[in-house]
């Protein structure tokens, strides 16, 4: 057998990275390609791609296993990487959200005042914003409520009860403002006549799909990928371990079970053209789901039926469902410092990723993590 190791004993010139999504697929590529080293990358689901998953179903659409990913970043380098493993396509996302019966712009924007209110009303309010607030602002939702005149205070009251306060508790468990602030700052008020989800410089989608995207990341002479691989059944020294895995779970939880929000899809196939009017749609306050993901647009795929995710938000349990979302407050930013502060003792084992760092990264903030440590280590080696 020609497997770069056994696990079972000590492999002093082999890394092991624990995860194969875009952190451990990152920087598992760079060790590889920039320093020459053997890695093994080893994940204990059946496939590549960690929660950015897609793969292609009987009706030709490429469904995204977890929830609808939307590739986005201002990072020249990030884009820069990944332009060397998938081409994009233009692809701007677009969320509505049905509120009182109408759909509406999702971050609440200029057109979104129109279409949930009359005319003159709506006129009224744009004016009002536009002689407090440059055009193009975007304002955190908490920050919006700071209102002085009584027609604004009204409107930051409509957005936040109609928009925030009960999918923020269906998808966190917590009003708005007993999370982070953060959290509810990623869709910001938006004082503009744009409809992107995102601003940023570079969006898409990968042409052919995620999975493909992380398998070309994860092509190497010098990577091994095992699959349904646990690291907790991993005996054996190596060179460096990079976990991507929660952090809690590499130490035992010796301080206690970090929380996370976990998420559950029910798909459905259905015999028509298109489902809904765009590919995302937030219920923030009708239904048990959080929104409804409908996979075709992203590729443009042609088929005369299409495939459906409902999304609902449930907590964490250990055994029980899988982590996705870390849930950013004080209380467990504390745990998770402690934590951070026993992976310092130790030598040659890096933490990154969504779960190792407990942070709420996008697929851009992973990368760009990802080559900031791998720089780090360069530095430490020269
Ligand atoms: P993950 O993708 O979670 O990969 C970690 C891997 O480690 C997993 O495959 C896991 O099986 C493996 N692992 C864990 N523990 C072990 C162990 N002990 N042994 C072996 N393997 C282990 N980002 C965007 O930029 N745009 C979006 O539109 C977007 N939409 C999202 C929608 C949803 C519903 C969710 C949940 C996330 C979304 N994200 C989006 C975020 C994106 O999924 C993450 O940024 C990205 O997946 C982080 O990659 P990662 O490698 O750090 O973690
Ligand atoms: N949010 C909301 N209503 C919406 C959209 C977002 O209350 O219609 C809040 C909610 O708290 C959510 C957060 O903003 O968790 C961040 O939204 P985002 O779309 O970035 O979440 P993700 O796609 O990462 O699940």
């Amino acid at each position: 057998m020609d497997d770069f190791a056994q696990f079972n004993s000590d492999n002093l010139d082999v890394n092991i990275v624990v995860g194969a999504g875009f952190s451990g697929a990152t920087i598992a590529n760079l060790i590889a390609s920039e320093l020459g080293e053997k890695v093994i990358v080893v994940d204990k689901k059946n496939h590549i791609a960690g929660n950015s998953f897609d793969y292609k179903d009987e009706n030709n659409i490429t469904v995204h296993k977890y929830g609808s990913h939307i590739f986005h970043t201002n990072n020249d380098e990030v884009w820069n990487f990944l332009g060397k493993f998938a081409t994009f396509n233009s692809y701007k996302h677009i969320v509505l959200a049905y509120i009182d019966g109408v759909y509406t712009h999702i971050p609440f924007n200029f057109n979104s005042l129109y279409q949930v209110f009359e005319k003159e009303k709506a006129d009224n309010l744009k004016a009002k914003l536009l002689e407090k607030f440059p055009y193009g602002d975007k304002i955190p939702i908490i920050e919006f409520q700071n209102q002085n005149d009584e027609d604004l205070k009204s409107l930051a009251e409509f957005v936040y009860e109609k928009v925030f306060l009960n999918y923020t508790i269906k998808q966190w468990g917590l009003s708005p403002d007993k999370i982070d602030k953060s959290v509810t700052a990623r869709v910001p008020v938006y004082l503009s006549n744009e409809n992107g989800y995102f601003q940023d410089k570079y969006q898409g989608i990968p042409n052919g799909g995620y999975s493909k995207l992380i398998e070309n990341i994860l092509k190497h002479p010098n990577i091994e990928i095992r699959l349904n691989t646990d690291f907790k059944d991993i005996q054996g020294k190596f060179k460096r371990i990079f976990y991507t895995g929660s952090i809690d779970e590499f130490f035992d939880y010796k301080f206690g079970i970090l929380p996370y929000r976990s998420v559950n899809f029910e798909f459905e196939v259905h015999n028509k053209e298109f489902y809904q009017q765009n590919s995302v749609v937030n219920y923030p306050n009708d239904n048990k789901f959080t929104r409804i993901h409908e996979y075709k647009y992203y590729l443009q795929e042609k088929s005369d039926k299409t495939v459906i995710a409902k999304e609902y938000s449930e907590f964490f349990e250990l055994g029980k469902n899988d982590r996705y979302y870390p849930i950013a407050n004080d209380e467990n930013q504390a745990l998770y410092n402690k934590y951070l502060q026993e992976a310092k003792n130790l030598n040659n084992v890096y933490f990154l990723g969504r779960l190792g760092d407990y942070k709420y990264y996008n697929m851009d903030g992973a990368v760009e993590r990802a080559i900031n440590l791998f720089k780090e280590i360069g530095n430490d080696i020269k």
